[in-house]
């Protein structure tokens, strides 16, 4: 599937397979949350992608805690989720530039 898509959106496997691993394992921390199953979507998916050696998964869930605020985890993410394109002066809570600031 991703190789019919990579003509159309003009990226490479790692970016598409980036993307992939972002949206497995937030689509499962989202729907847990949904379903007032949050930390055990979070370890599901922290046991389906624990880490970068998963390929040709990308990176792997890497939650971690949060202080302060009503989320009590976030993580990372390894893709841009092109967020910017629907709103482009705000970030994704999981953004890796807003993480690395
Ligand atoms: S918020 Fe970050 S990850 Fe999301 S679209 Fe913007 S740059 Fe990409």
């Amino acid at each position: 599937m991703l190789a019919a898509f990579r003509p159309l959106v003009r990226r490479g496997p790692r970016t598409l397979w980036g993307i992939v691993t972002d949206d497995v394992i937030e689509g499962l921390w989202f729907l847990g949350g949904l379903l007032g199953e949050e930390d055990r979507a979070a370890a599901e998916a922290s046991e389906l992608l624990p880490g970068p050696s998963d390929a040709p998964f990308v990176g792997g869930a890497d939650f971690r805690p949060v202080a302060s605020g009503e989320a009590t985890r976030t993580r990372t993410r390894v893709s841009c989720c092109l967020f910017y394109t629907v709103r482009p002066d705000e970030f994704c809570r999981t953004c890796p530039r807003a993480c690395s600031e």
